[in-house]
């Protein structure tokens, strides 16, 4: 029998299914996919259920969340389970190096820093090292004293932030600090990449003394892992690069170099002037760039490094050249070669269809892995996509605790964004159906569209007497958070806030109680049918036979549910979520829709609406 901790005095609908199959995975060393919905205490769940096993069979809990906001709430249930049970857990709460470091180094850009740290390091010369490692044998000795306080003072578990604040009033690197303190916890909260990414990972288990054996790695937000490790592997090369890159090469006397960037670019200036006019787009070779032998890799990297070293820019454009073709001469087939025209002239792109190829042997050497999300349907899918062995791999579904009847859910017929359908007609039918159903909502709605393309459609034909913020692409996240506080301030008079699936309103962003009553999500956000949406349905049909499934349709449905599940975060929150586009009650959109929860189609959503708000 596995000791449980719990640190709530009752225990939600739903949640003691999802600790039980969790309890199961951890105990027989398997993996868990948990489609766990919003409300069901997630983090909570994980850690209480898999913490028992950990302590009694010495195994580390890592939990990994994509956000720095999210590691408070897992420092809490740690708190809160140390408090009550009086347990001797260690708990390690760490973010990136970078954000962690003192030295002025940390204002460099991330392809430079951490060689600039290994180098100080080598060279004695990071004072916040020095006094918690020692460079000699003398300061070894004051290093080791200072090391004993900063372990009696962290006692068995803080908040990153603390750690960070006792190390600049002591002066000590708190990144070294954590890898201390990380030798001695059972519960580490991480980011993905300090388990999944190869150099970060490989790095941060050895210096804490970890293997992924001995590991029970929990994978929050895990809907957005396998994109999120797909795009670090993709990276692109423009023209402006590598110009800026030869400056770097003149500066640093290196006329080899030179002569390897100017062929670069007369290869990049020679494709663009051959594109056709109408052309966006076209799959490139990897010969098509210039190859070079090895030693071309180590000036970039020389090079690089002596202007971080020697001048006060933060960035070396030789290091992102490196990093790029170091992807471009990658033989594998899960990586795709395009040439195409974007905002910044043309650019040449590897773009990475796998992630599995980092993750499957890393995740399937952990002695067991829960991913967990309120989007992971269907599992089999993220199962795949990650690369978990399917005979260890749970698939489970939980439903909703949250009473069914504050909630209304439309499916709208009769009107659709489809490619074909995309007339003037459409628009202003979508338009009005917007004003109805949000002028039936007694307060603030959200509308989150396929594409900013399609918004700037329809949106010119939306009239309503409610205040309409726009998102505007690629917002800064400043000034994200200010759209959010002055639409959360509408929620008297009510506010419509626009968007597109997806995107930084639709995914992440909490809008308890009033802030938010209604979600209306505008038509499918499929990607657009490009090079690389195209290369990942073949790649998926090859490896899976589920390209268009796991390529095309499951993630814009995956979206969809994401920017639906903004409404509704705790018990007492009443709304409504309108899918708008009669594809939503197709089948094989239909399917990846919660289970357990009633769906009313219709064709007059605003009545509905209406209905619901009366009753
Ligand atoms: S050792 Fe620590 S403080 Fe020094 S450069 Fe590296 S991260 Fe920064």
């Amino acid at each position: 029998m596995v000791s449980v901790f719990f640190r709530h005095e009752s225990i939600r609908k739903g949640q003691k299914e999802l600790m039980q199959d969790i309890i199961t995975a951890v105990s027989q060393g398997n993996h868990l996919i948990a489609h766990a919905p919003t409300g069901l205490g997630k983090t909570d769940s994980s850690i209480s259920a898999s913490l028992g096993y950990a302590l009694e069979n010495d195994k580390t809990i890592f939990f990994c969340t994509p956000k720095i906001s999210q590691h408070r709430i897992a420092v809490d249930v740690m708190k809160g389970l140390v408090e009550k049970y009086d347990l001797k857990a260690v708990t390690l709460d760490v973010i990136g190096k970078k954000h962690l470091c003192l030295d002025e180094i940390r204002e460099k850009e991330t392809d430079g820093f951490y060689e600039l740290c290994k180098k100080k390091k080598m060279k004695r010369s990071c004072y916040y090292y020095d006094r918690i490692r020692g460079y000699g044998l003398k300061q070894k000795a004051s290093a080791k004293i200072r090391a004993e306080a900063l372990r009696d003072w962290y006692g068995s578990v803080r908040t990153h932030e603390e750690l960070l604040s006792y190390c600049e009033k002591e002066e000590l690197c708190p990144y070294e600090a954590s890898l201390m303190i990380g030798e001695k916890a059972d519960v580490i909260i991480c980011d993905y990449y300090h388990v999944l990414n190869p150099f970060i990972g490989d790095s941060f288990l050895s210096k804490t003394n970890k293997n992924l054996e001995d590991a029970i790695v929990i994978i929050d937000e895990a809907h957005n892992a396998a994109e999120r490790l797909r795009n670090a592997m993709s990276s692109s090369l423009n023209i402006s690069m590598v110009r800026k890159a030869r400056n770097e090469a003149i500066l640093a006397g290196t006329r080899e170099l030179e002569k390897r960037l100017q062929k670069i670019e007369k290869e990049l200036i020679l494709m663009a002037e051959n594109m056709k006019e109408e052309e966006q787009e076209r799959v490139m070779h990897k010969s098509e760039l210039p190859l070079f032998s090895s030693d071309f890799f180590e000036e970039l990297y020389e090079v690089g490094m002596f202007v971080l070293e020697t001048t006060n820019l933060n960035k070396s454009y030789c290091l992102k050249i490196l990093s790029f073709y170091e992807n471009w001469v990658n033989d594998s087939e899960a990586f795709i070669r395009i040439f195409k025209k974007t905002k910044r002239g043309y650019s040449a792109v590897v773009k990475c269809l796998d992630a599995s190829i980092i993750t499957a042997d890393r995740l399937n050497a952990t002695h067991s892995t829960i991913l967990m999300s309120g989007t992971l349907k269907p599992g089999e899918m993220y199962r795949d996509l990650l690369g978990l062995d399917k005979e260890r791999t749970m698939i489970r579904e939980y439903s909703s605790p949250f009473p069914k009847h504050n909630k209304l859910n439309v499916l709208v017929k009769g009107v659709t964004t489809k490619y074909e359908n995309r007339t003037m007609e459409e628009f202003v039918k979508i338009a009005s159906m917007i004003r109805e159903i949000t002028s039936n909502i007694p307060g603030n709605s959200a509308v989150f569209f396929p594409s900013y393309s399609m918004m700037r459609e329809v949106l010119p034909f939306l009239k309503t007497e409610k205040k309409v913020i726009v998102q505007k692409e690629n917002q800064s996240p400043e000034k994200t958070r200010e759209v959010i506080d002055i639409f959360k301030s509408l929620s008297e008079e009510g506010g419509i806030l626009v968007g597109v699936s997806g995107g930084s309103f639709a995914e992440g962003i909490d809008f308890p109680g009033n802030d938010l009553l209604g979600v209306i999500i505008v038509g499918v956000p499929l990607k657009e049918p490009d090079i690389e949406t195209r290369a990942l349905i073949k790649y998926y049909d090859m490896k899976f036979g589920k390209g268009w499934d796991y390529g095309y349709v499951l993630p814009a449905m995956s979206k969809a549910v994401q920017a639906a599940g903004r409404v509704i975060r705790n018990e007492q929150d009443k709304g409504v979520v309108v899918f708008l586009d009669t594809r939503f009650s197709w089948q094989k959109y239909a399917k990846c829709l919660p289970s357990g929860e009633d769906f009313v189609i219709t064709e007059n959503p605003g009545l509905e609406v209406k209905k619901f708000w009366l009753r």
